[in-house]
């Protein structure tokens, strides 16, 4: 495919005008000019930063612990400091290990050099060559956090990771989602911004393409080109060479549909491509193993640790899928306690449901509720197919006596998943119902739980 390299000059004649008006795109282009720096705000503010991708704890302060760093690194002369001399600083404070001071040496050393070089001139900060040290400083993974932190401290350096996302959609069609990492580097989009001749400064393209690609949404500037593009009313879409390829990946559509609510069973496979797999083989593992004849929530252990053992030993793959199980598990489990008000038959469902659906075996619960139908406690009446035998009122009330509950409801399960009540369960709350009134303790319900659903003897107008 051609690629088209005319991405800002499009952007200025459709939306140039329209978005350097804007309030936001003002104000950052206003934000962004030339301050002074002190190198000890600096200092400071880039250990603040560091300090949060290193797992230092956060109890750990430049007033509690990190005294030594924060007032030493502001003493340390830049053309004269060995590293050893900051490690010692570094050893000073207390509660950072080995690992984090040799980091945070590093850190340092890599600062002091950026000094040196720079002398703090607020235009050369940003140059090729201390950018390079700042990469160095931030974590491999946040090349982009390095440029967003250093515009914070108010150097004009383009840094917006959504404007670079337009262009590439405009100039190179459809991302695979895969892509290189290396062409993904904010380097590759600060030598875009200044080479293109449309506007006056690189900040300028950068800002006006954030503008574009929806950085300013919060501020009421509505984006084309955001995380979902829109295609259809973009002025830009003739010459685009991602709406000329049909403007969707697979990644794209899933997240089209996650926004519109219409995932669907079948598209769980690739729901959880998106959400688990942070590479390409991980993802291929994720639809390849799961699928309409494997549900996730019928996977054995077996089967999970099968996944682990394909995957290289430090994949969390296996253990991110069962985290995201366990939750599934989980949501929505609302459980009762003692004094909450009951309310519907649907409080009942949603706090059984969980320990209930999946049994094999029938169980017989009651819910025992005081004088205000406040929950009280619960009790396990039998296990078994139930018949009257089983279920015997002597049991039931026995039990609702000793709690001095005021009123019970009823709670079984089918293993079958239907939860329509059957003869002998029609049976059996009648006789119960019946010995309810004698002793004065009401049956209010009977609640049966099903795979999907559950049937409340009130609801259905059979008590
Ligand atoms: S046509 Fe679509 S992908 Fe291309 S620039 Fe416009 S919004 Fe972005």
């Amino acid at each position: 495919m051609q690629k088209q390299t005319h991405f800002f000059q499009a952007l200025q004649n459709s939306y140039g005008g329209t978005l350097a008006e804007h309030p936001w795109t003002a104000a950052q282009l206003t934000a962004s000019s030339v301050k002074l720096i002190s190198r000890k705000n600096l200092a400071e503010n880039m250990l603040t930063k560091i300090l949060q991708y290193s797992s230092v704890s956060e109890d750990l302060t430049k007033y509690a612990g990190l005294q030594p760093l924060y007032e030493g690194i502001n003493m340390l002369n830049p053309h004269y400091c060995r590293r050893d001399e900051v490690l010692r600083m570094l050893e000073n404070c207390s509660g950072l290990n080995v690992c984090q001071q040799e980091q945070l040496t590093d850190s340092v050393m890599l600062f002091l050099q950026i000094v040196k070089k720079t002398k703090l001139n607020p235009l050369q900060l940003h140059e090729p060559e201390a950018l390079d040290l700042w990469w160095q400083i931030f974590p491999e993974s946040k090349p982009w956090d390095a440029l967003k932190w250093l515009w914070e401290e108010g150097m004009d350096v383009p840094h917006s990771q959504s404007g670079f996302r337009a262009w590439r959609r405009f100039s190179q069609g459809p991302l695979t989602g895969m892509e290189d990492v290396v062409k993904l580097h904010p380097k590759n989009w600060l030598t875009i911004c200044a080479e293109q001749k449309t506007f006056t400064a690189d900040i300028e393209a950068d800002r006006t393409a954030a503008a574009f690609a929806g950085a300013g949404r919060k501020a009421g500037l509505a984006g084309i080109c955001g995380v979902l593009p829109d295609c259809e009313n973009c002025a830009l879409s003739e010459d685009c060479l991602w709406s000329a390829a049909g403007g969707k990946t697979e990644q794209i559509e899933i997240e089209e549909k996650i926004l519109k609510n219409h995932i669907s069973v079948e598209d769980i496979p690739e729901l959880l491509a998106w959400l688990l797999g942070s590479n390409l083989d991980e993802r291929k593992a994720l639809m390849n193993v799961v699928n309409q004849d494997a549900p996730l929530k019928d996977w054995s252990q077996v089967r999970l640790r099968e996944l682990e053992q394909q995957q290289p030993s430090d994949s969390k793959l296996a253990i991110r899928l069962e985290a995201l199980r366990q939750l599934c598990k989980n949501y929505g489990v609302e459980e009762l306690k003692p004094q909450d008000q009951f309310n519907s038959s649907r409080e009942i469902f949603n706090h059984f449901q969980q320990r209930l659906e999946a049994l094999k075996q029938e169980q017989f619960i009651i819910v025992l509720l005081d004088n205000k139908h406040r929950y009280l406690a619960e009790e396990n009446v039998t296990k078994g197919i139930l018949n009257k035998s089983l279920v015997h009122p002597r049991e039931v009330f026995a039990s609702a006596i000793e709690h001095r509950a005021a009123a019970l409801i009823c709670v079984h399960n089918h293993p079958s998943g239907d939860p329509a009540p059957s003869p002998e369960d029609l049976r059996i709350t009648e006789r119960l119902v019946e010995v309810g009134k004698l002793v004065g303790i009401p049956v209010l319900d009977h609640v049966i739980i099903g795979r999907e659903g559950y049937v409340s003897f009130v609801d259905k107008g059979i008590l």
